[in-house]
């Protein structure tokens, strides 16, 4: 067999290493953060039937401009946004890909905040930009005149942040974003794919929208919807964005069957988020109940809870492996990081990690 060095593949690619979160079937598979119920049977029923309909015209290209899902979808955000200000995509990974698509791209910058979402770089240098970062401020947090540092010293043609913050679960402050957008004349780009479970009386980044027509806001069904296997992400932003990204995606990108699939699904909203509420008090509980086990965890607005402590991780991630259990480990030293899935995986999670003693699995 060939190797990757045989081919001539780009000179920037060589040496890279893929996406990588191990996907094992496991009974408790708390480790990519999806939404562990399942879509409650009345609205799968109803999502079929949408499929039914949109198979017997896929003799015929889908609407290459999904209307009917940009409605539902700014019907959903609400904040007074039109189905113009809304896109959307096979994932929010394909939103990153085409604004980087449209505003990166070779000899172009994109600043960062690590500890961040492992595919922000991993976009960035798919599409030849370079990934800069900067760091954090005690607490994973970001302040204000943190941002704008970084900002003045990398002059990045894009600002990624992400809010809550995926590994840490840090929340950010809408000053930040706002200090971020006057600090720079690029793109900035605010990913929430988890702000279904932020605190509710926290405001979103879809509040700075107005006025602000190089701010974008992406959101993802992946996560609070349930619907990670479907891929659909989207983004609001003024509706001049969209209209760059027509120029880089791939004309028909959304396919028929996942328009219909997403708008039936939007059709049942509270439905399909029926279970936000119980999945963040499930989170609420791993915090609550980690410092007993003699663990740190993170604050943390989204469904899942970074916690520190952990004397090996890799050798307690093993551990829990042979338990069934399925979590993650970051790179971060010293920590793993937990979905918040049912009270039933919860409560065999905190079980089985109390059952390895203080600190972990050496
Ligand atoms: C899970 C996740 C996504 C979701 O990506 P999809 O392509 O929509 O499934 C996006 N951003 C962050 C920070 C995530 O953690």
């Amino acid at each position: 067999m060939a190797s990757l060095s045989d081919l001539p593949i780009r000179d920037d690619l060589r040496g890279l290493t893929p996406y990588g979160a191990p996907q094992k079937h496991v009974r408790y598979a708390l480790n990519v953060n999806e939404n562990t119920h399942p879509i409650p049977e009345p609205v799968a029923r109803e999502i079929i039937e949408s499929l039914a309909h949109a198979v017997l015209t896929a003799n015929r290209y889908p609407d290459r401009e999904f209307m009917e899902l940009r409605e539902s979808l700014a019907r959903y955000l609400g904040h007074g946004l039109t189905a113009d200000h809304v896109w959307a995509a096979n994932g929010s990974n394909e939103i990153i890909q085409q604004l980087l698509q449209a505003f990166g791209g070779p000899g172009r910058s994109v600043l960062g905040f690590p500890p961040t979402y492992s595919m922000h770089p991993i976009i960035t240098a798919g599409v030849g930009s370079a990934w800069v970062t900067a760091d954090r401020d005690a607490g994973f947090d970001i302040r204000p005149e943190t941002a704008v540092r970084a900002i003045e010293q990398h002059r990045p043609d894009l600002v990624f942040l992400c809010a809550p913050n995926n590994p840490t679960g840090t929340g950010l402050a809408l000053e930040t974003i706002e200090a971020a957008y006057d600090a720079t004349d690029g793109i900035v780009f605010v990913d929430e794919a988890y702000a279904e479970f932020m605190p509710k009386d926290k405001p979103s980044a879809l509040t700075l929208l107005p006025g602000r027509e190089r701010l974008v806001v992406s959101r993802t069904m992946s996560k609070a919807f349930a619907f990670a296997g479907v891929r659909v992400g989207y983004l609001a932003a003024d509706p001049v964005i969209a209209d760059a990204l027509r120029l880089v995606r791939l004309p028909y990108h959304l396919s028929a069957l996942t328009q219909a699939a997403a708008v039936a699904a939007l059709a049942h909203a509270p439905e399909m988020l029926a279970m936000v509420d119980d999945i963040a008090s499930q989170r609420d509980r791993i915090v609550a109940e980690l410092p007993a086990l003699g663990y740190r965890p993170w604050p943390t607005e989204a469904n899942f809870v970074l916690f520190e402590g952990v004397e090996n991780p890799q050798a307690t991630f093993r551990a829990l492996l042979e338990r069934d259990i399925l979590i993650r480990d970051v790179g971060i030293p010293n920590t793993l990081r937990v979905t918040a899935g049912t009270a039933e995986e919860t409560s065999f999670f905190l079980e089985s990690l109390a059952a390895l003693g203080p600190g972990g699995a050496r």
